[in-house]
């Protein structure tokens, strides 16, 4: 296969912001309000459990407290969101999120609701998602921004094109349509029930994969020339990760983010960024 794709890579733009972050973090904790980043956890998936791991080593080394509450996979609902309510109102918490995934049963936008809107950090309170929607400030969901974010740093167009967003959830596919509406490009949203899948996403300049189905994405679903972003994160037999977009899209498309090293160090970077910013 001869590879087409400009490789889109997204460890530059995480060191750019992660520097800014630093120097940020540095200023904030001089004037006296230590950023400090607190991640709820109520699984026992190994694939959470590693992430939860880095984004609390790329917050030591930025200078941000961490810390992880951890309420054990058999969490209610309403445990979590009194938890969450008892740190939000705790002043040396600057930042708080919760990860997924969560108990069987239990929804991020119901017990995310129990997040301070100044401490959601990873804009999964309802309340955030309705402000990012209607344009009022609000913190972006991380990845969903990270997606704009490495778009940007590789200089991709996005005003009057056609953005495909592969996945609908609350935390990436939602709020990205939103971020990309305003930075005027036409967005379509496809999902499980999209029928006839190809013929959508082949007709996309900018077609972004969310959707956690290793190498869905092929090159029959990519018109020649498009910018397409992998989001998928699916562990992999050997230990390692692979993307929803299958290589061989390399050969079709003008530019492919890489997994890992794509999406998801952007992601951090940019959540470290919301817990300075909340502390300031
Ligand atoms: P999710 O909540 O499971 O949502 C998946 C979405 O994909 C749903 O909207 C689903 O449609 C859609 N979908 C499933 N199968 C499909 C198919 N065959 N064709 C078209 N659409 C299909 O997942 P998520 O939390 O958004 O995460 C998506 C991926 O991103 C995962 O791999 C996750 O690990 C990764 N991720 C990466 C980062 C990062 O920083 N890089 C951060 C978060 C997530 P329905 O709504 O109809 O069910």
């Amino acid at each position: 296969m001869t590879v087409t794709a400009t490789r889109l890579g997204g460890t530059e733009p995480a060191a750019r912001v992660r520097a800014e972050v630093s120097e940020l973090a540095a200023r904030v904790r001089a004037d006296g309000r230590p950023p400090r980043l607190t991640i709820g956890t109520a699984t026992d998936d190994d694939a959470s459990a590693w992430y939860v791991r880095s984004i609390a080593t790329a917050a030591g080394k930025a200078g941000i407290d961490c810390d992880i509450v951890d309420l054990g996979p058999a969490a209610t609902a309403a445990e979590i969101r009194g938890r969450l309510a008892q740190l939000s109102a705790d002043p040396s918490v600057t930042g708080l999120m919760m990860q997924t995934p969560l108990p069987a049963g239990v929804a991020l936008a119901d017990v995310a609701a129990a997040i301070d809107p100044a401490k959601d950090v990873d804009g999964a309170n309802p309340l955030s998602l309705g402000r990012l929607a209607v344009g009022l400030p609000a913190f972006a969901p991380a990845t969903a921004a990270a997606v704009v974010a490495l778009l940007d740093h590789h200089g991709v167009e996005l005003s009057g094109r056609h953005a495909v967003v592969v996945g609908r959830s609350t935390v990436v596919g939602k709020p990205l349509a939103h971020l990309l509406l305003d930075r005027d490009a036409t967005v379509t949203v496809c999902h499980s029930r999209t029928s006839d899948l190809a013929a959508v996403t082949s007709t996309a300049d900018v077609l972004v994969a969310a959707v956690g189905r290793t190498h869905l994405i092929g090159p029959a679903h990519v018109r020649p020339g498009a910018v397409v972003v992998d989001v998928g994160t699916n562990p992999t037999e050997d230990g390692g990760l692979a993307g929803d977009v299958d290589p061989a899209v390399g050969g079709v498309a003008g530019g492919l983010t890489p997994v890992p090293g794509g999406v998801g160090p952007v992601t951090t970077a940019l959540l470290l960024r919301n817990v300075v910013r909340a502390s300031s």
